[in-house]
């Protein structure tokens, strides 16, 4: 199948594109101190370049097709259709990609960007190591160097994602202030970026922070959504009546639902982590229960604690539990055009377990998510209807944690 090249703004112009200072209606936008504004400015202008060179569009879809594995597979999961009872439910498979999530779609281009702007290193922070595993990989490929920054506590927790990182070259620093978790992880790598610009990209792992890369991340993922039209046109020759995807940042949901804005049947529907209940300060529902602030220098919805501050979040899914959302996400609600719900970790253990016992696929606690979704929505809109779900990663990561949960159930 070809791969049309990123759609611009320019080309294709649409409400739900971000104005030239990364705006999405209110939301976005780049709110940086000056000694960063500079250093993202050149970003935003080296990545505007990139996207209208064919040399880049290029090597970017030669990897994505030589490398990754794309097209990744729109899977007709007949067996679970058949139990949910109601609509046909089609995932889209990216726990096929090369290692094993959609990350390394966005990741590979951050790197292409980098050796572009020559600069000889990436950066970044990472939570539970998926984003640092993508990145460091991407970097290896790419021939840079990698830094990352990880939260002492989540370093000794997620201990074969280190591993990784460091086979495949990259320099993981343990952040050994404050709470040692994600929220000094960023704040460390962000230091050592602002003090030598011109030596690293700082690569944001979702469609969040500062412009450009909600859009930036987001056109990088938009292969997903443009393969999965493409790929329902010819299984059932017509568009779906819902996406369903995950929303950590939001960077798999929109890679999903960005070829799809303008088809304003389909609904697109985002799911967040209720963890142990809305009712609990033990979940990560930033759409659902957050305010409009700013965080990681984007104007956005966020999870607040009573000072105001960040909130300490929570999901079973490690790579959701973020108190901000990607600015667009927040956009499309306003709009009208996303709906964004949620889903208890129970919820997301039992569509786990469902998906591995009817269709033989483990997915990720994240992805587990938009499943249990499904699971509620199928049935909701009968047989003549279409759901394609995001599957974002597979769950060979999870099962550890998995089995624990479930022995102690
Ligand atoms: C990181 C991750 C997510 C969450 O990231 P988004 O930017 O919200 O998509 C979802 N699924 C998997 C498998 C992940 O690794």
């Amino acid at each position: 199948m070809t791969h049309p090249t990123t759609t611009s703004p320019d080309a294709a112009p649409s409400p739900y594109r971000a104005d030239g200072s990364g705006y999405f209606g209110e939301f976005g936008g780049a709110i940086l101190p000056p000694f960063l504004a500079g250093p993202m400015a050149e970003v935003a202008e080296a990545y505007e370049a990139a996207r209208q060179d064919p040399e880049f569009q290029r090597q970017y879809q030669d990897l994505l097709s030589k490398y990754v594995g794309r097209p990744s597979l729109l899977y007709f999961a007949e067996n679970l259709t058949n139990r949910l009872g109601g609509a046909k439910v089609y995932l889209k498979r990216e726990d096929l990609n090369h290692t094993g999530a959609h990350k390394i779609n966005h990741t590979l281009g951050e790197a292409l960007l980098a050796k572009r702007m020559g600069k000889t290193k990436v950066i970044a922070e990472t939570g539970a190591g998926q984003h640092g595993v993508a990145l460091a990989t991407a970097a290896a490929l790419v021939g840079l160097e990698c830094e990352i920054h990880m939260g002492a506590i989540d370093v000794a927790k997620q201990h074969p994602n280190v591993v990784r990182m460091e086979l495949l070259g990259a320099k993981v620093v343990p952040v050994e202030r404050g709470g040692r978790s994600l929220k000094e992880a960023v704040d460390s790598a962000f230091e050592v970026y602002a003090a030598s610009p011109d030596e690293y990209l700082f690569a944001i792992g979702s469609v969040v922070g500062p412009h450009p890369f909600p859009s930036m991340v987001r056109d990088f993922q938009s292969v997903v959504g443009r393969e999965a039209r493409a790929q329902i046109l010819e299984a059932e020759g017509r568009l779906p009546d819902a996406l369903v995807a995950c929303v950590g940042g939001g960077s798999n949901a929109m890679g999903l639902f960005d070829a799809f804005l303008t088809d304003e049947s389909v609904r697109v529907i985002g799911v967040e982590p209720a963890g142990e209940g809305l009712d609990t300060d033990r979940h990560a529902a930033t759409m659902t229960l957050g305010v409009v602030g700013d965080l990681h220098g984007m104007h956005t919805k966020v999870l607040l604690d009573e000072n105001g501050e960040p909130a300490p979040v929570h999901s079973i899914g490690s790579g959701i539990d973020y108190p901000g959302v990607g600015p667009q996400h927040a956009h499309l609600e306003q709009l009208g055009r996303g709906e964004y719900v949620t889903v208890t970790d129970a919820e997301a253990l039992d569509a786990f377990q469902l998906l591995t016992r009817t269709e033989g696929i483990i997915p990720a606690l994240e992805s587990s998510h938009a499943l249990a979704h499904v699971v509620k929505l199928a049935p909701e809109l009968g047989p003549d209807a279409i759901i394609i779900a995001n599957l974002s990663g597979r769950g060979d990561k999870d099962v550890d944690f998995v089995a624990e949960r479930l022995a102690q159930a």
